[in-house]
């Protein structure tokens, strides 16, 4: 289509000594030009201040104040969808091309900021350089691809001929779409949606978690330094009061695109059905939720390698990915040996704070810390426990730091095994054999992501086909899906299965317009 060839943006070194000075000047920059500062909100194309207004704390020190943010108000709500539907009038016809542009635009203009980015996640949500580049380079992945669905998806699909009838099937967008995000990933995720939205002539309301609105409201700047008129997207800040259901509800609201946990998702797939007065279309809803995601190791897999893998997946950025390795299931005949590999690895993760690039941070808040704490307190009864169990010790630090944890001979019906933690807890369960095992990898309502380690390439086959999950994974973690190539969604309760940066992603913000003419 006249680009490039398609790469992943490449990682930064930071064991180089220039690449991590420049990761700390980074810091010491957004720290002198961000901190204490009160950010807008946007409603059709103009910065809104003034008003309430909430704070954002930095996790690896709760006692600090970031920055601060607005609490839009219902008038300021209604005024936003407003002008989303009437910037939609135009942006609906816009030239693919010009999309196109604005986002190859906004790649090369992220690409000299990467740092900055990094920087400000770091101080919202507590990743450290690594895990925020790694998120950054995905948005410049997500650019990069959603410059070429744009194209892809204008071309419309040939249909089968007909004598004496010219047809046409073309895909046109839909209306004002709500973007709803969490924190843990507050810049890819609701990039992913936005542009989805976006690349397709819609229009947007964008609505970031509350703890980490900065890391989103940059990535809105640069679009529009890239030349996206700003009056596309609308950026609100505040309250789950003013800005939950009321949001969801609107009648002028076509689609909400969310990404979040099981219980909010549930609540909006269920809201969104109710077809309100004057609404003239059935809302369509995205809801991509939690996981429980498993890692299978058969008898003859290479454990050394595992052991890194589900180390990687269980603990970076303390388990607080919906992809986190968060269950182990382990052939009987490697079980001891693995969970020791793995418990003398975790063990080594220093704990501290994410700007000094810890391998361990905080989660992101007390609330968090003390839910984990609970599902720890009751497995302490229900599973041995072999690694941590209690809050880590983080110095000087106030936050929600706790110690990576492992139960082992955890029971397939404890929570521990069910239920989605969201931290650095890690639960080992013994099969029978490596088809006990895949069956228990499936003993879940949640099907996000999992990882399976065999070298036989007749299990592998059959985990293939037999586990019941979006993102399945061969000798390889089972995080860390880039944009562009692990199209990425679950199956079962971790949601609508949308995969975002996969080729079929854009389908879910069009419609199809077929058109035969005689002449
Ligand atoms: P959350 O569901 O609490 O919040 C997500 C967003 O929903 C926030 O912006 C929140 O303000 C908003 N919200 C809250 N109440 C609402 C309502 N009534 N109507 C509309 N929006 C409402 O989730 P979280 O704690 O921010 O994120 C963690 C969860 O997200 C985990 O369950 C994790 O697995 C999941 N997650 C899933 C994916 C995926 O791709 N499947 C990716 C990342 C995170």
């Amino acid at each position: 289509e006249g680009f490039l060839p398609f790469e992943h943006e490449p990682y930064f070194n930071f064991g180089q000594e220039d690449v991590a000075q420049r990761q700390r000047e980074a810091y010491r920059r957004v720290r002198e030009g961000y901190l204490g500062r009160t950010f807008p909100l946007y409603i059709g194309g103009k910065p809104v201040e003034g008003g309430e207004t909430f704070e954002v704390r930095n996790p690896a020190d709760t006692r600090e104040v970031v920055w601060h943010f607005p609490k839009a108000t219902a008038e300021q709500l209604e005024e936003a969808i407003r002008c989303a539907k009437v910037a939609f009038e135009e942006w609906r016809f816009s030239d693919p091309m010009q999309r196109a542009t604005i986002f190859k635009r906004a790649a090369e203009l992220l690409r000299t900021r990467r740092m900055e980015f990094n920087a400000v996640m770091g101080l919202e949500n507590g990743k450290n350089w690594a895990e925020a580049d790694g998120e950054i380079a995905e948005c410049v992945d997500h650019f990069e691809v959603f410059a070429r669905e744009t194209l892809k998806w204008a071309q419309g699909k040939p249909v089968y001929p007909m004598q004496g009838e010219h047809v046409t099937m073309v895909y046109e967008p839909i209306g004002v779409v709500a973007v709803i995000s969490p924190w843990n990933f507050p810049a890819a995720i609701p990039l992913g949606m936005a542009l989805g939205a976006i690349a397709a002539g819609n229009t947007v309301v964008w609505k970031p978690a509350s703890e980490t609105p900065l890391s989103s409201l940059l990535l809105v700047e640069l679009l529009f330094e890239a030349g996206l008129p700003r009056n596309v997207i609308q950026f609100l800040t505040g309250t789950d009061e003013v800005l939950g259901d009321p949001l969801v509800d609107h009648k002028d609201i076509r689609m909400i695109a969310f990404t979040g946990s099981k219980e909010i998702g549930c609540r909006i797939m269920e809201r969104a059905a109710k077809v309100q007065p004057g609404q003239k279309w059935l809302k369509r809803v995205m809801a991509e939720m939690g996981g429980k995601d498993p890692t299978v190791v058969c008898a003859d897999a290479d454990l050394d390698a595992a052991a890194q893998g589900i180390v990687q997946a269980a603990f970076g950025y303390a388990g607080q990915k919906c992809s986190a390795c968060s269950r182990v299931i382990a052939e009987e005949s490697v079980y001891d040996e693995l969970l020791d590999k793995v418990v003398s690895l975790a063990r080594d993760l220093k704990v501290g704070s994410p700007e000094e690039n810890a391998p361990l941070g905080p989660v992101i808040h007390e609330g968090s810390a003390n839910r984990i704490m609970g599902y720890i307190e009751k497995g302490r009864g229900t599973a041995r426990l072999v690694l941590g169990g209690e809050r880590a010790d983080s110095g000087e630090r106030e936050g929600g730091y706790v110690q990576p944890t492992i139960f082992a001979d955890v029971d397939p019906k404890d929570p521990l095994f069910q239920e989605e933690i969201f931290g650095p807890v890690l639960s080992f369960t013994r099969a029978r054999d490596w088809r006990h095992a895949i069956d228990l990898a499936n003993d879940s309502e949640y099907g996000l992501t999992a990882a399976f380690y065999s070298r036989d390439p007749g299990k592998i086959g059959e985990a293939r086909r037999l586990i019941h999950v979006g993102n399945l994974y061969v000798n390889r973690k089972c995080t860390g899906a880039l944009s562009g190539t692990h199209a990425f969604g679950g199956y079962g309760m971790s949601g609508t299965n949308a995969k975002v940066g996969g080729p079929d992603y854009l389908f879910w913000f069009l419609q199809t317009k077929t058109v035969a003419q005689k002449y």
